[in-house]
């Protein structure tokens, strides 16, 4: 059989740019009679040439080897690939949900009699994670500030913490966390890093900072088209792969190939798209910046951001969703009402996609180890998209201008 080759190319010329890393890796070389993408492989059973065969294959079922399809397929293998690239890790695992990406690790690491820490600006779901299913198997959930520093996370470690959860920037509220600086800090004490890398994308690197265990939410930039929903978990050791492979196996994980087909399919034009958004957003951003009605812009890559020099250290680049905190003297009120007069950005959840998108996130907050007067006034997340900006900022322009002054 020829499955001890790796299905798909494993693009390793690091020397080069990103866009020509996405358009070259993950692909069949002229293994599928030619043909530049690899099709979507669906299958529940796979056949062995022999019992004993079947025996043997099994064993390697935490390979890139078709055992059954709960195992992945060669579609599977290739998004796997091109994600294990993107991020500069070893392995990746696809799973249905990047929030199914948030918890598998959790689960994978964390027993009972366990000590987490999380920080306050998590992503809602992952605290409902947490809260949930993690309190009542028995792990002891602790959320900490996101600004704080290492002698500050010192503080907060005990003999049982084995996880330090990190997300950078915080949800929402968009604060940077000193990832390098945190990550020393739950080396020593024996705990792995676990880090939702989703607006990071490719601009962070998470091994090249201490991450051990990096998750991305492919529904975002990677499918890059609002119709598809997939997370990844990536290691850059043999042990972590055994134990997030082995946990995911144990559940049930699965993703759907053509899913991961769509996925793939994204990812060759991300690099591109993500050029045109970061650019894009920054300039709506500079905007909103510009605005008297607006009190601050929470973007990462604006000087303007509290923690910019840790961006500039950490980030080679930003996508495109932002956060605006308009007046205090507007009520939420008036801020909806502004945001339903928009015609270019929808109002709904996610992000990433082709489109522009706006969501009020002013209720969306929950701060339980740190004050939730973190923002001022009315809040509004931004996700830019591929529009030309002047068109979107002529949309803006017209519901601000709306606002009484
Ligand atoms: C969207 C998102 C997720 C979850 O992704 P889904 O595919 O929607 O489940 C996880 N983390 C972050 C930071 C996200 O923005």
């Amino acid at each position: 059989m020829p499955d001890d080759l790796p299905p798909t190319t494993r693009h390793s010329n690091s020397g080069q740019d990103f866009a020509t890393r996405v358009t070259h890796g993950g692909r069949p070389g002229i293994r599928e009679h030619g043909f530049v993408n690899t099709p979507v492989y669906r299958g529940s059973t796979v056949l062995y040439p022999s019992c004993s065969d079947g025996v043997a294959i099994n064993k390697r079922s935490f390979e890139q080897v078709m055992t059954y399809g709960t195992a992945g397929g060669p579609t599977h293998f290739a998004l796997e690939n091109m994600v294990a690239e993107i991020e500069g890790g070893s392995r990746a695992l696809i799973v249905g949900t990047g929030l199914a990406a948030c918890s598998l690790p959790l689960m994978a690491y964390l027993s009972a009699g366990d000590h987490c820490l999380i920080p306050d600006s998590t992503y809602g779901p992952t605290r409902r994670v947490a809260n949930g299913m993690l309190v009542r198997f028995g792990i002891e959930v602790e959320y900490y500030d996101p600004l704080a520093d290492a002698a500050g996370l010192e503080r907060l470690m005990r003999p049982n913490t084995k996880v330090l959860f990190v997300e950078s920037p915080g949800s929402h509220t968009f604060e940077l966390q000193d990832i390098p600086a945190l990550a020393e800090v739950a080396h020593a004490h024996g705990a792995k890093v676990i880090m939702d890398n989703t607006w990071g994308v490719h601009h962070f690197q998470p091994f090249t900072k201490g991450v051990d265990v990096s998750i991305q939410a492919l529904t975002k930039y990677v499918g890059g088209h609002s119709d598809v929903l997939l997370g990844s978990v990536t290691v850059n050791s043999e042990e972590d792969w055994l134990t997030v492979v082995a946990a995911a196996r144990q559940i049930g994980h699965y993703a759907s190939p053509d899913d991961c087909w769509l996925a793939l399919r994204g990812l060759r034009t991300m690099a591109l798209r993500l050029k045109h958004q970061q650019q894009a957003g920054l300039a709506v951003a500079r905007w909103f910046e510009s605005r008297p009605e607006v009190a601050r812009v929470l973007h990462p890559a604006l000087p303007s951001h509290p923690q910019h020099a840790l961006f500039k250290r950490d980030f080679s680049g930003a996508c495109s969703l932002f956060g605006v905190v308009f007046q205090p003297r507007y009520t939420p009120a008036q801020i909806e009402a502004a945001v339903d007069g928009l015609k270019l950005f929808g109002i709904g959840a996610s992000w990433g996609g082709y489109e522009s998108l706006v969501l009020p996130t002013t209720n969306g907050i929950t701060r339980t180890a740190t004050s939730l007067d973190v923002l001022e006034g009315p809040t509004v997340r931004f996700h830019v998209g591929l529009e030309e900006p002047a068109d979107l900022i002529a949309d803006l322009e017209a519901a601000l201008d709306g606002l009484p002054k």
